[in-house]
């Protein structure tokens, strides 16, 4: 068996790929951004072609810098950003489209059509999404209407779907010389098409975006031994590595958390936030406005489900902060800033820049900071920014215990943000829960490199990840009780101003 496993992490905002051993252990690791494209208000896109681009040359740097080749990895998973959308012709290979981010808000009448006349209700019930701009379904029949030849090859079958993970399977297994065509279910699960139950693509949600099933890609285990191909050898690889694991982002990051008995929950810190919460085999219906999605299926083992709370714009609003307002030059500065002041200074800040999503799910919310006075400095702004990162995760928990019964004991967190300690301090404040941040902070690209390793044998069992897992941080919560229900009713008439705004 060979001493290693590979993961790409295809991100919102860069590409990387990580190498890990046995222990879990970060080997090595080469990481490149991509552009954003924003060509509207609202609208945010990514060129399909570069990120194929990037993830190349992150593999092949990463390994001619360790001096690695395809004979050291025992599998390779890839774990990627959700929905984002990219469609794609078999025959010459060129995206239709540049892809259609998850953050992108141009399908908003579709989403809103869908509730008007009882379709969202079918789709709440079969997918466990409500009806939203974030989800791929709405962006494939917007790509369809909006771009010539596009229904007529998907017909026929020339058009292909995917996000991310479907669209870099593609290519590392040939393109178009025999690409394969896969997807995994908890990609498949962000799509407002898959049923929950049979983890298929069902006829009637497709009826619903009207579109053709020949253009979706199979839906596949998340770590299958049966393996989705091979990679090639005049791929980045150079040689044949088993591909092993796809799993969406977040459902990557709570593998990496080891989070595999129900109650279990991590937070990620990215762009935006996204708590999971593993409820085992059993589909938990929200009525608090989270979603039910598939957490991870190994194997021929039954689908382990979870309730999700996405928040849309987290460490975006710090990076807000750096290039809109320019008050920091990098986003680590916003924590030197904010502990510049004692308090928020009185004011609050709702960086609703995507509308907001759990659990409001209004995609007309608009940004507000209130509370202003003029003795507030860019010191207080920098500190409520931080603030709302964990006051949209409270809201997230409130809900998450509201529908499963669950009090957390411990929040588990990784992502960029947790690099900020000032913000973990704060949110073990703002929850009253103790913050706890493992070693490898690089939970996503650990969790596919967990799924793929288990489908191989590299690793026997869960059990055996689990011990793995080591803390390096925690936080425990300082504020009163008075303080922290004080703040946290602020905050919440703080979010009713961006939903009268647009009332
Ligand atoms: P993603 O996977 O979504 O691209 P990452 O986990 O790489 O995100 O985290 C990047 C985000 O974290 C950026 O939005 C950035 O603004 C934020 N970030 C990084 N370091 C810090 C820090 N020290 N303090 C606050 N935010 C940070």
């Amino acid at each position: 068996m060979p001493d290693f496993v590979g993961a790409v992490d295809q991100g919102t905002t860069s590409t990387r790929f990580m190498i890990f051993d046995h222990s879990g252990t970060e080997v090595g690791r080469h990481q490149l951004e991509h552009e954003q494209i924003l060509p509207r208000p609202g609208w945010v896109e990514h060129n399909p072609v570069e990120i194929w681009e990037r993830t190349s040359a992150v593999i092949r740097t990463a390994m001619n810098r360790y001096d690695l080749s395809a004979v050291d990895l025992a599998a390779l998973g890839v774990t990627n950003q959700r929905e984002t959308t990219v469609v794609w012709n078999r025959r010459t290979g060129r995206p239709y489209h540049n892809a259609i981010v998850w953050q992108d808000t141009r399908t908003d009448q579709i989403a809103a059509a869908l509730d008007r006349d009882g379709r969202g209700d079918v789709i709440r019930r079969k997918a466990g999404l409500p009806p939203a701009t974030y989800f791929s379904g709405g962006k494939i029949q917007w790509i369809l209407e909006n771009v010539d030849g596009v229904r007529e090859a998907a017909q026929q079958g020339d058009a292909l779907f995917g996000n991310t993970d479907s669209w870099l399977m593609w290519n590392l297994t040939g393109g178009v010389d025999g690409g394969v065509h896969v997807t995994d279910v908890t990609n498949a699960s962000r799509t407002m098409l898959m049923n929950l139950e049979t983890l298929d693509w069902d006829d009637e949600l497709l009826s619903f975006f009207d579109i053709p099933r020949a253009m979706l890609p199979q839906i596949r285990p998340s770590s299958d031994s049966a393996r989705y191909g091979d990679t090639l050898p005049n791929g980045p690889l150079g040689g044949a590595v088993p591909l092993t694991a796809i799993l969406g982002d977040q459902q990557a990051a709570t593998v990496g958390q080891v989070c595999f008995a129900p109650g279990e929950a991590k937070n990620t810190y990215g762009t935006g936030n996204f708590m999971l919460l593993n409820t085992g085999t059993d589909i938990v219906r929200s009525r608090s406005g989270l979603l039910t999605t598939v957490c991870y299926q190994f194997g021929d083992q039954p689908a382990v489900y979870a309730l999700e709370g996405s928040i849309a714009v987290t460490g975006s609003a710090v990076q807000w902060l750096r290039d809109q307002l320019g008050i920091i030059s990098g986003a680590a500065q916003s924590e030197a800033l904010a502990a510049q002041v004692e308090d928020n200074g009185g004011v609050y800040f709702v960086p609703a820049f995507s509308g907001l999503f759990a659990p409001y799910w209004r995609s007309d919310a608009r940004g507000a900071i209130v509370g202003l006075s003029r003795y507030n400095t860019n010191a207080h702004l920098a500190r409520a920014t931080l603030e709302s990162i964990c006051y949209q995760t409270r809201d997230v928990t409130e809900a998450m215990a509201r529908d499963s019964g669950v009090t957390l004991d411990v929040l588990k967190v990784d992502g960029g943000v947790t690099a900020n300690r000032l913000c973990m301090q704060l949110q073990a404040d703002i929850l009253g829960v103790p913050v706890s941040r493992p070693v490898v902070a690089e939970t996503t690209a650990l969790g596919a490199a967990y799924a793929a390793g288990l489908a191989v044998g590299f690793w026997k069992s869960t059990d055996e990840l689990r011990q793995n897992w080591n803390e390096q941080e925690r936080w425990q919560p300082t504020w009163s009780p008075e303080r922290r229900a004080d703040g946290y009713a602020q905050w919440q008439k703080a979010v009713q101003r961006t939903l009268d705004w647009v009332d």
